[in-house]
């Protein structure tokens, strides 16, 4: 086994691990998953939210058994909720309760703005499939345009843009647009949950799908937050030889995890519905295949949870550190 001295050879890979050293440790980042409500004002084609029944639980209002629930949390370890939905904009009152009681960021589709005066540490996440056309298309409206207008020049949001096998040509486009808005972009690759025609992946386009964002990281560095190992994972879905999947994956619930022998996983992670109770699966659906889950936070724990195995090279471990520090960025562990 080498040393953090034999592994950290270039400054720039020292200055980063020493910035993310204490985030996976004891008292670092514990985060977990928390659907504010179950309704949304959108009904995006493929959206594996409302196929896969997530919004049938029933959801709970009363803000006194939330801030109850947020307790219980913190005292399991959870020191970052992760506020998805359904669509968190709805309930501006339950978002109260938790950016009160909590660190957390939301997950949005930009379509009603979050007010930032009301939040203005709250990091935002907006969820975009494409450029304007093609939100249109596959969303119902143009999200993207709407979001641009909301959020212009905030510095605490990031569009979260899941990139099709139908809309590589659109990436370099997007990404400027987002460049001239003042905001950043953080990639991950559609999973055909749906098996919608024409959506599927291959070898072929996997790899222009890498070189895209590999070009857009060299091109847009001071917008793009990603790495090139990350594009490599998430395109071969392979890393140090062994393959993504139910058996390797960081993000399924701690509650519900049976998985024999135990991969390495994230501490305390629950992904849980707004009933306050329910416990989905993992970060995504129970209806995904876990074999053609292209997740990208589930893509990014992965590597980080095995940091060890990246500690047999100086190369291995400099990509480890890239991808760990790219994810702190991400959930405000380190700036930007
Ligand atoms: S915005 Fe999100 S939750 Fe709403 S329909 Fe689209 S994918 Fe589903
Ligand atoms: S669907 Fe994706 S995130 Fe969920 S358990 Fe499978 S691999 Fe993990």
């Amino acid at each position: 086994m080498l040393t953090l001295k034999d592994l950290l050879q270039d400054e720039n890979t020292r200055r980063k691990y020493e910035a993310i050293k204490n985030m996976a440790g004891v008292g670092g980042m514990r985060s977990s998953i928390y659907d504010v409500n179950n309704k949304c004002n959108l009904r995006c084609k493929g959206c594996f939210y409302f196929s896969s029944d997530q919004d049938k639980v029933e959801d709970q209002s009363d803000l006194g058994a939330l801030r109850a629930f947020i307790e219980q949390e913190k005292a399991r370890g959870v020191n970052y909720a992760i506020l998805i939905g359904g669509e968190p904009s709805l309930s501006l009152d339950r978002l109260d309760v938790w950016y009160a009681n909590i660190k957390c960021s939301a997950a949005t589709n930009g379509l009603k703005k979050i007010d930032r005066e009301r939040y203005p540490k709250m990091r935002i996440g907006i969820s975009l499939w494409g450029d304007d056309e093609y939100e249109e298309r596959l969303r119902g409206k143009n999200t993207f345009k709407i979001s641009r207008e909301h959020y212009k020049g905030d510095p605490n949001v990031y569009y979260l843009y899941t990139i099709t096998p139908q809309s590589l040509d659109a990436v370099e486009t997007v990404t400027k647009k987002i460049e001239d808005s003042g905001l950043r972009v953080h990639y991950q690759l559609f999973s055909n949950d749906q098996h919608e025609a024409g959506f599927d992946w291959t070898p072929q386009l996997y790899a222009e799908a890498r070189e895209i964002m590999d070009a857009m990281l060299y091109k847009y560095g001071h917008v793009v937050v990603s790495s090139r190992y990350y594009h490599e994972v998430l395109t071969t879905q392979n890393m140090l030889g062994r393959r993504f999947g139910w058996m390797e994956c960081p993000s399924v619930s701690e509650t519900v995890d049976g998985r024999q022998p135990r991969p390495k996983r994230l501490m305390g992670f629950n992904s849980i519905g707004s009933d306050l109770k329910t416990v989905h699966r993992c970060c995504t659906s129970v209806t995904r295949d876990c074999s053609t889950c292209h997740d990208g936070a589930a893509t990014m724990s992965w590597i980080m949870v095995n940091k060890r195995d990246h500690m047999g090279s100086p190369q291995d471990f400099a990509h480890w550190v890239d991808v760990t520090h790219m994810f702190a960025k991400l959930y405000e562990f380190v700036p930007w």
